[in-house]
C-alpha cells in the first residue's frame, strides 16, 4: 500500500528529527531558529490549506499566530491555566475567530476577502497594543512558562524543540494527508472551478469556511507553541508585516503541499542567516533571490519539483464494473415541468416565461439561435441563477431557487458550453468528486471510487483516469466532463452543446454515448446546434428566440415550423452581415 509506506516514512523522520534535537549539541542561537522556524511553519501549514487547497487569500496569519500566543501567554500567567490548556484555548479562539470572519466574508470572495483579512489583522494589532489591562500593552507578556508531560519537564529548550518538531510533523503528515481526502478534493475543485464544484454537489460555502477556519487554528496552534518557545511575547510580533511574511514562505515552498510550507518557512528563516556576511546589501540581495524564486518557480520550490516527480494516483484495481444508472421512475411521465419561467438581467429578458415538459426517460433538446437564452435556463435549473419569476418542479418538488449543491443533491446533473474542468486534478479526480453525493459512508469510499472509474469507463476514458484533465485533448475533456456529471447518478442531465468543437468521428461517438444514456433510461436536456444530431436522437424538441418559446414538438413538427425556420433563416442572414 503506498499510503503505508508513506506513513512509515513520516513516523522515521519524526522519530529522526525528535532524536536529533534531543541527542545533538545545538547551541542558543541555533535552538532559536529552529523553535521560530518550527512554530511558524505550522502556521504555514494553514496557508496551505486555505490558499494551496481551497484558494482562498488569508492576509491575517500572523494576527491568528498572534491569538495563539496570547492564548498560551494570558492563560498560563494570568489565568494559571496549564500550558496544555492554553495551548487549546488559544487554537480554539483562533478557530472560533476564522469562522466568524469566513463566514462573513468568504460569500463575497476575491478581494472582499484580501481587504477584510487585512482589516482583521489591523484590528487585532490594535486590540493587543491597546488593551492593557489584558494584554499588558506594547510590554508584551513575560515569563511564560513551558510544559509538563507528567513527571517529565519539558523545561529545556532542546525537550521544547523535540514538542515543537512533534507537533510539526503530525501537522504536516495531516496536512498531506488532507490533499487527498475527499474534503481535501473537495476544496481544490473549489479552487479550481467553484462553479463546477456547486454543480457536482459541493457546498462550496461550507467548504470554504472548513478551510478558512482550519487554517486559522494552525495559526493559533503554531502561535501558542511560538509564545513557549521564547517565553516572551508582544504585539508587534503579530503584525501586518508577519502576515506578508507566513503568506511568503507559504507561496515561496510551493502552496500546494505540506511540505512546500515546511520548505517555504525554512528557506525564509535560514536565508537571512546565509547572506549575514553580504552587511548592509544583505536586504536587497535578499528581496532578490524571492523575487527570482518566484517568477522562475511559479508553482514554488517543491510545486516545482513536484511537475517532475507526479505520482500517479491509486486507482481501484481489477475489473471495472459496469457503470449503474438509476433509471427513472414512471417512464413516459414528466420528471421536469418548468412554467413562467423567467430570467432578466436588468432590461434584458433572457427566459421570458417559458414553459417546458420533459418526459421521464426522453432525449429532449432546446435549441434556438445564438443569445436566445438557452445556457441561462440551464443556469437556472442547476441554480447557478435564481429565476426571476417562474416554478420549476423535479419529480413534483418546487427546486425554483436552490443553491447548485442542493439541485445536485436532488438529481440534477450538467455539463458547461465552455468545459469547466478540475484542471489541477486528474480525470480519475475529477469524477470521484462528481461520485461525493453518492453514499456516505466508509464502506461507500471504496465504491465511490469504483463508480468513478467506471463513469470514466462508460464514456471510453477508463485509460486516461491517471492523466491530469488539462493535458487531455478537448474532445476527452468534454467525455470527462460527462463523466463526471454521471458518477453523480442524476435523474436528469442537461448537457449544453456537447458536440461544439468535436470533430466528425467524435461526434459520431457523442451520438452512440447518448443512445447508450436513453438506453439505460437517463433523462436528458440537450442544447445542440448540430440539427443532424439533434434530428438523429431526440424524442421532442423546444425552441427558444429571444428567450421565449416558438415551438414545441417532435422533431418532424418543429424542424418544419415558419416560426423556427425563419428565427434560424434569420440568424443565417445576420451571420453573413455580421
Ligand atoms: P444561448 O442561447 O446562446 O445559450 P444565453 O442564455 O447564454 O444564450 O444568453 C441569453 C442572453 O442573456 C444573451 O443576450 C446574453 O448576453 C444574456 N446574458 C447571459 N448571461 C448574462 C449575465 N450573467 N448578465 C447579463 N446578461 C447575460
Ligand atoms: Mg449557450
Amino acid at each position: 500500500m503506498k499510503n503505508a509506506a508513506g506513513f512509515l516514512l513520516w513516523l522515521l523522520a519524526l522519530v529522526i528529527a525528535v532524536a536529533f534535537a534531543l541527542i545533538l549539541p545545538i547551541n542558543g542561537y541555533l535552538m532559536n531558529l529552529l523553535m521560530q522556524a518550527s512554530t511558524y511553519a505550522i502556521a504555514v501549514l494553514g496557508m496551505t490549506v486555505v490558499l494551496g487547497y481551497a484558494g482562498q487569500i488569508n492576509i491575517a496569519q500572523a494576527a491568528f499566530f498572534g491569538i495563539g500566543a496570547y492564548g498560551v501567554a494570558i492563560g498560563t500567567t494570568t489565568l494559571g491555566m496549564a500550558f496544555f490548556a492554553a495551548l487549546a484555548l488559544g487554537a480554539v479562539v483562533a478557530l472560533g475567530f476564522g469562522i466568524v470572519l469566513g463566514g462573513s466574508t468568504l460569500k463575497l470572495g476575491g478581494h472582499y476577502l484580501a481587504m477584510v483579512t487585512i482589516s482583521f489583522q489591523e484590528i487585532v494589532t490594535l486590540v493587543l497594543t491597546n488593551w492593557i489591562g489584558v494584554s499588558h500593552g506594547p510590554d508584551g507578556i513575560s515569563n511564560i512558562p513551558r510544559p509538563h508531560l507528567g513527571f517529565l519537564a519539558l523545561d529545556q529548550s532542546r525537550h521544547y524543540l523535540a514538542l515543537c518538531l512533534f507537533f510539526l510533523f503530525v501537522t504536516a503528515g495531516l496536512v498531506a494527508w488532507l490533499k487527498s481526502s475527499r474534503l481535501g478534493l473537495s476544496m481544490q475543485a473549489v479552487r479550481d472551478n467553484e462553479l463546477a464544484a456547486g454543480v457536482a454537489g459541493i457546498d462550496t460555502y461550507r467548504i470554504k469556511i472548513i478551510a478558512f477556519a482550519a487554517s486559522a487554528c494552525l495559526g493559533g496552534l503554531g502561535g501558542g507553541l511560538f509564545a513557549g518557545a521564547f517565553r516572551y511575547i508582544s504585539p508587534d510580533q503579530f503584525a501586518f508585516d508577519d502576515s506578508v511574511v507566513l503568506l511568503t514562505m507559504a507561496l515561496l515552498g510551493g502552496v500546494d503541499a505540506a511540505i512546500g510550507a515546511v520548505i517555504g518557512t525554512a528557506l525564509l528563516i535560514l536565508l537571512p542567516e546565509w547572506l549575514r556576511f553580504l552587511k548592509q546589501f544583505y536586504l536587497a540581495v535578499y528581496g532578490l533571490a524571492v523575487i527570482l524564486i518566484m517568477v522562475f518557480m511559479p508553482q514554488g520550490i517543491f510545486g516545482y519539483f513536484a511537475r517532475l516527480f507526479r505520482r500517479a494516483p491509486d486507482l481501484p484495481r481489477g475489473e471495472v464494473a459496469p457503470l449503474t444508472l438509476g433509471a427513472s421512475a414512471g417512464t413516459g411521465r414528466p420528471i421536469l415541468e418548468i412554467s413562467g419561467l423567467s430570467k432578466h438581467f436588468g432590461g434584458l429578458r433572457a427566459v421570458d416565461e417559458v414553459d417546458l415538459a420533459i418526459e421521464s426517460g426522453s432525449v429532449h433538446a432546446l435549441i434556438g439561435p445564438n443569445g436566445s437564452g438557452k445556457t441561462t435556463t440551464l443556469n437556472l435549473l442547476s441554480g447557478i441563477y435564481r429565476p426571476t419569476a417562474g416554478r420549476i418542479r423535479l419529480g413534483g418538488r418546487d427546486v425554483a431557487g436552490l443553491a447548485p449543491h442542493l439541485l445536485a443533491a436532488a438529481g440534477i446533473g450538467r455539463t458547461f458550453q465552455n468545459i469547466r474542468l478540475f484542471h489541477s486534478l486528474t480525470a480519475f479526480e475529477n469524477v470521484l468528486i462528481g461520485s461525493f453525493r453518492v453514499g456516505s459512508g466508509e464502506h461507500d469510499a471504496q465504491s465511490r471510487r469504483e463508480r468513478a472509474l467506471a463513469a470514466l469507463d462508460f464514456v471510453g476514458m477508463a485509460a486516461r483516469a491517471p492523466v491530469l484533465v488539462s493535458s487531455l485533448p478537448y474532445g476527452h475533456q468534454r467525455l470527462v466532463e460527462i463523466a463526471r456529471a454521471l458518477a453523480a447518478n442524476p435523474t436528469l442531465l442537461l448537457l449544453d452543446e456537447p458536440a461544439a468543437g468535436l470533430n466528425l468521428t467524435e461526434k459520431q461517438n457523442l451520438v452512440a454515448l447518448l443512445r447508450r444514456l436513453r438506453g439505460h433510461g437517463l433523462t436528458i436536456l440537450l442544447i445542440e446546434h448540430d440539427m443532424d444530431l439533434v434530428e438523429q436522437i431526440s424524442d421532442r424538441i423546444t425552441v427558444l428566440n429571444f428567450g421565449r418559446r416558438i415551438a414545441d414538438g417532435t422533431p418532424a413538427e418543429v424542424l418544419r415550423h415558419p416560426d423556427v425556420v425563419a428565427a434560424y433563416l434569420g440568424e443565417v442572414a445576420e451571420d453573413v452581415t455580421a
